[in-house]
């Protein structure tokens, strides 16, 4: 596996594989690697001829007392991870190299990035749309892979690639869960053994809403009391947001109609872990 730091050699390598007619898979990450990751990564592997990832903590997407200088990073395990997956090249940029001195640009996405994680984390999007588009343009994918663990994320994207006519396949690939149901996430670190067991309650919770949808209930306002009820019962567990809502616009719904998206973000100890899953009336 190539393992590129500049954009003039990333850019280069991209241009070389296109030119021989291959197709090229992107993974966009912010390193710590899991399972989560390399789901993206077997996609992009049996679906590309060849298949590039990235590890890079993008700054611009976070806010000010947020985890930017505690994100975890194991750098020599995510190479060895990639590479027994068969990863042709890993793109892992300096801070510099992506925003020099005098940087000045951004790329926004309006409306459905002020709802759910939006509304908490301001800077958030603005941050993930402008480096997913310059990694686009430095990587120069045919195939973008990310995962729905990070449902909304995933709907902005798709957003600037359809408005800004930008010339990537976006594939969406399911959240991956531990054994446990905890979704898995790089942040899962921050978590001691109790805060990781409070943590759970974040997928039981969804669970049981799934169930109680099932079972026939549709009223909005009785799951998202219920999804309160079980994650409260920690007093580790301090509620961000439980949303239903629409999965492609985020509009709070009442009634469980056809499909709903059931999203949670909850701060446990120093972790502020998300989770989500799609609720289904039949
Ligand atoms: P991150 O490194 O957390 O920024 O994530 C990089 C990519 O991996 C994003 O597209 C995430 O949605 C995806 N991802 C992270 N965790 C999971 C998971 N548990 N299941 C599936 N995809 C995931």
């Amino acid at each position: 596996m190539q393992i590129f730091t500049t954009v003039k050699e990333m850019r280069d390598w991209s241009a070389k594989v296109r030119s021989e007619g291959k197709t090229l898979g992107f993974v966009p990450t912010m390193g710590y690697l899991h399972e989560g990751h390399m789901s993206l990564v077997r996609k992009s592997l049996a679906e590309c001829d060849i298949t590039v990832a990235s590890s890079y903590v993008n700054p611009t997407q976070f806010g000010p007392n947020e985890d930017l200088d505690t994100y975890p990073s194991s750098p020599e395990k995510d190479s060895a991870l990639l590479v027994s997956a068969g990863v042709h090249a890993l793109f892992r940029p300096k801070v510099e190299e992506i925003y020099p001195q005098g940087y000045a640009s951004y790329v926004s996405v309006e409306g459905i990035t002020e709802k759910l994680c939006g509304a908490s984390r301001p800077n958030l999007f603005r941050g993930v749309t402008t480096i997913v588009l310059k990694l686009f343009n430095i990587t120069a994918p045919h195939r973008a892979y990310f995962g729905e663990k990070d449902w909304q994320q995933l709907a902005v994207i798709e957003t600037m690639v359809r408005d800004l006519n930008i010339d990537v396949e976006i594939r969406r690939l399911p959240l991956l869960r531990e054994e446990d149901g905890l979704a898995m996430s790089s942040r899962n670190r921050y978590l001691d053994k109790e805060e990781r067991s409070s943590a759970l309650l974040l997928s039981r919770a969804l669970k049981r809403a799934q169930e109680k949808t099932a079972k026939g209930e549709r009223s909005a306002s009785k799951i998202r009391d219920e999804i309160r009820q079980i994650i409260d019962a920690s007093p580790q567990a301090s509620i961000d947001y439980i949303s239903l809502c629409d999965p492609k616009n985020f509009e709070e719904v009442t009634n469980i109609n056809g499909k709903t998206l059931a999203a949670l973000a909850v701060k446990i100890g120093s972790a502020r872990l998300i989770d989500n899953c799609i609720l289904e009336s039949v």
